[in-house]
C-alpha cells in the first residue's frame, strides 16, 4: 500500500501508485483545463516573504510530462525557465568528477565496472595518487569535487573514502584548495553515513538507476546492490547518519521515463514527508557506450526533445532542488536543459581512474573509463561558453560551509536572499577563477561580465562590500563569502 511517509522501499515507491499516476497521466494529457490549472499552481508567487513556488505532485507532474500539446509544452518550458530564474538566477555552478577506484563486486549489466569485465584494467589510486589529481583539479580551477569509486568491501572500504577525504580537503597548492567534496558511492550503513557526515562531505549522492524493482533486480543480478529494499533506503539512512544534503537520479534508458519520473518524484516527496526536506539535487545521467557496454542493447533510450521535457517537469514539480548534468551529454543538449532549470554542471571531466595528472587538456585516457565523455572541452572552455551565453560560472561552496544545508539552504531560496547571498558569492568565487586560471580571452569576457553583475546587487551594503572582495581578490586574498 502507497505511504510516503513509510521507511520501506516498496510503500514509499508503490508500484501500484507509480502506475495509476500513469493512467491517470494519460487520461488527462489532452485535458488542456485542467494542465492550465497545473501550470498555473506551480508558477512563482511574489509572497511577503520573497518568491515562492508551490510545486506539484508526482500526479500533477507525470501530467504535465504526459501532455504533447505544443502551445502547452512551450508554455512549460517557459514556466520552467521562469522558476529557474526565480531561485538560480543565471548562475551554474561548476564541479568535476574523480574516479577514486573502479574495483566492483557488483554486476550493473549497464557499467563497465561490473564484476565480470576481464578486459579493464582496475586500478584504486594511492594517497599520493589522490595528491596528484587534486592538484591537477585545483589547476584547472575547480573548487568542488564528486569522488565516485566501485563497491568493493574489501578494496575500497568505508575507511579508504574517508582517507581519500581527508587527503582532498588537505591539499593547498598555489591558491588552489577544493572546498566542498560530495559523495557518491554505494548505499552503505547508518554507522558509514556518520562517518561521511564526520569527515565534512556535501552532498551524498546515489542514483538509483531504476524505481522499476523487477527491472532493477534484473539490471543487478548479484552483489549486494542486487537488494532494491537497501538500495533505495539508503537516502533515509544518510539522512539518519546526519547528512543534510543528499543527491537523487535515475539513468535514464534503463526503464520506461515515465515510469522513473514519476517514482522519482514520490521518492522525493518520501524524504520531505519523513524528513522535512526534500533531495538537495536530482541528477540526469543518460546511459553511455562505456567498456564492453553499448547503449543500444537498452530498449528505452530517450531522445533529447523527450530529455529537455523531463528536466523542465522537474524543475517545476520540484522547484527548490538544484538539477545536475554531467559532461555525458553534448555541448548542444547542455546548452538546451541549461535554460529549463539544470543549476550544476561538470566541466573538463574525467570518467577514469587517474585520468587528470599527467594529461594535457586535449589528452584522454581511456583504459579505466566509466563510460564515454561526450563534452570533451577543458574547463576553461566550458567557462567562457557559458558566459558568452549570459551565464555566470559560480565556483561557490559557501552554504554548506556557512552550515546552510538541509531545510536552512531552502529558507534562504524562499526568503529571496539570493540575490543578495549567492549572486556576489558566484561572481567572488568566477574572479578567483579569472585571477588564477583563465586563459586571456576568459578572462577578459568574466572581467566585463563581473562589472555588469554586480551592479545587479540589490541590497546597497551587500553590492559595496561584494566590491570591496573582489577588488581584495585581485590584490591576492581569496575565500570571501556571504
Ligand atoms: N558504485 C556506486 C553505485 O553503485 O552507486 C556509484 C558510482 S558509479 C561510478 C556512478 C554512476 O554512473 C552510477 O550510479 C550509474 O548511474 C552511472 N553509470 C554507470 N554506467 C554508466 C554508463 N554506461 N553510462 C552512463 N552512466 C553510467
Amino acid at each position: 500500500m502507497y505511504n510516503p511517509k513509510s521507511l520501506k522501499a516498496e510503500e514509499f515507491i508503490d508500484n501500484a501508485e507509480v502506475l495509476a499516476s500513469l493512467e491517470y497521466a494519460e487520461q488527462n494529457k489532452h485535458n488542456r483545463e485542467l494542465i492550465e490549472q497545473i501550470l498555473e499552481k506551480a508558477a512563482p508567487k511574489k509572497t511577503g516573504r520573497g518568491t515562492e513556488c508551490a510545486g506539484l505532485s508526482h500526479r500533477e507532474a507525470s501530467v504535465l510530462l504526459a501532455c504533447d500539446i505544443p502551445d502547452l509544452v512551450e508554455k512549460m518550458f517557459q514556466l520552467a525557465n521562469d522558476i529557474k530564474q526565480a531561485f538560480y538566477g543565471n548562475r551554474i555552478v561548476m564541479f568535476a568528477p574523480l574516479y577514486l577506484s573502479n574495483y566492483c563486486v557488483n554486476q550493473c549489466v549497464y557499467c563497465p565496472y561490473h564484476y565480470q569485465n576481464k578486459s579493464i584494467p582496475r586500478k584504486k589510486l594511492t594517497q599520493e595518487e589522490v595528491k596528484q589529481e587534486v592538484i591537477a583539479l585545483q589547476d584547472m580551477g575547480h573548487k568542488r569535487l564528486a569522488i565516485e569509486a566501485g563497491e568493493d568491501p574489501v578494496n575500497n572500504p568505508i575507511e579508504y573514502i574517508l582517507e581519500c577525504i581527508k587527503t582532498i580537503y588537505s591539499i593547498q597548492h598555489k591558491n588552489g584548495a577544493i572546498r566542498r567534496v560530495n559523495v557518491n558511492i554505494a548505499a552503505t550503513t547508518v554507522e558509514n553515513y556518520k562517518k561521511l557526515h564526520d569527515a565534512g562531505i556535501g552532498t551524498y549522492i546515489l542514483f538509483q538507476e531504476t524505481y522499476h524493482k523487477e527491472s532493477y533486480e534484473k539490471l543487478h543480478p548479484a552483489g549486494p546492490k542486487h537488494n532494491y529494499a537497501y538500495h533505495t533506503e539508503a537516502m533515509d539512512r544518510a539522512m539518519e547518519g546526519g547528512i543534510d544534503d543528499v543527491g537523487l537520479g535515475v539513468l535514464f534508458g534503463l526503464e520506461l521515463y515515465k515510469y522513473e519520473f514519476a517514482a522519482l518524484l514520490m521518492h522525493a516527496e518520501h524524504l520531505e514527508a519523513v524528513h522535512g526536506v526534500g533531495p538537495h539535487t536530482i541528477s540526469v545521467p543518460r546511459l553511455r557506450r562505456a567498456d564492453d557496454i553499448d547503449p543500444d542493447q537498452f530498449d528505452n533510450g530517450i531522445d533529447d526533445e523527450t530529455f529537455a521535457k523531463i528536466v523542465a517537469c522537474i524543475r517545476i514539480a520540484v522547484p527548490y532542488t538544484g538539477m545536475i548534468i554531467s559532461t555525458r551529454e553534448s555541448e548542444q543538449c547542455r546548452n538546451k536543459v541549461l535554460d529549463l532549470g539544470v543549476s550544476q554542471i561538470s566541466g573538463g571531466s574525467r570518467t577514469s581512474v587517474g585520468g587528470y595528472a599527467g594529461y594535457d587538456a586535449d589528452e584522454r585516457p581511456h583504459d579505466t573509463e566509466q563510460f564515454d565523455v561526450s563534452d570533451q572541452r577543458s574547463l576553461d572552455e566550458v567557462v567562457k561558453w557559458l558566459m558568452d551565453l549570459g551565464y555566470i560560472p559560480s565556483f561557490c561552496t559557501a552554504c554548506y560551509r556557512e552550515g546552510r544545508t538541509g531545510d536552512r539552504f531552502m529558507s534562504l531560496c524562499k526568503t529571496g536572499q539570493i540575490l543578495n547571498c549567492c549572486h556576489p558569492n558566484a561572481l567572488m568565487t568566477l574572479k578567483e577563477f579569472l585571477e588564477d586560471y583563465a586563459s586571456p580571452a576568459t578572462k577578459e569576457t568574466g572581467e566585463k561580465l563581473i562589472r555588469e553583475e554586480l551592479e545587479k546587487i540589490p541590497n546597497e551594503k551587500a553590492r559595496k562590500l561584494a566590491k570591496e572582495y573582489i577588488e581584495n581578490i585581485h590584490l591576492g586574498k581569496r575565500d570571501f563569502r556571504f
